[in-house]
């Protein structure tokens, strides 16, 4: 026998009959109720358009790096290059200098308008 709850499916909002610690009409609308809390939410335009910028900038500061462990170079040039000092991925500022990060490839600040790029040291942990 079939006893009305006074409640409603989690996913679907039909109201629920059985048991009263019922939460969802059956499994389907379980299944689709979980499936679609996992899912990240939607990015927007202008998230898509940061990230972009992040992986741009990231590009920039490897081309300039080519094969080498780290370099100089002016903060001019990476304007021009398209690289924006707004946009990164995170900062450490650990052993007094602040590093500034476009995911693994950083940078600091250096004096005369310079910035040391390098990349982000391996074994120290993925914010190092
Ligand atoms: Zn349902």
């Amino acid at each position: 026998m079939e006893t009305k709850t006074g409640r409603s499916c989690l996913f679907c909002g039909d109201g629920l009959r059985g048991r009263t610690d019922k939460r969802f009409c059956d499994d389907v609308c379980r299944n689709r109720w979980h499936n679609h809390s996992r899912r990240a939410p939607k990015m927007s335009d202008r998230a898509r358009s940061i990230q972009r910028q992040l992986i741009k900038n990231r590009t920039i500061l490897l081309t300039l790096l080519r094969t080498r462990k780290r370099c100089l170079v002016k903060r001019e040039t990476l304007i021009r290059a398209g690289f924006y000092f707004e946009v990164y991925s995170h900062v450490n500022r650990s052993g007094g200098r602040v590093k500034t990060y476009c995911l693994d490839v950083g940078y600091k600040n250096r004096g005369g308008g310079c910035v040391e790029i390098g990349v982000s040291g391996e074994g120290l942990g993925i914010f190092q």
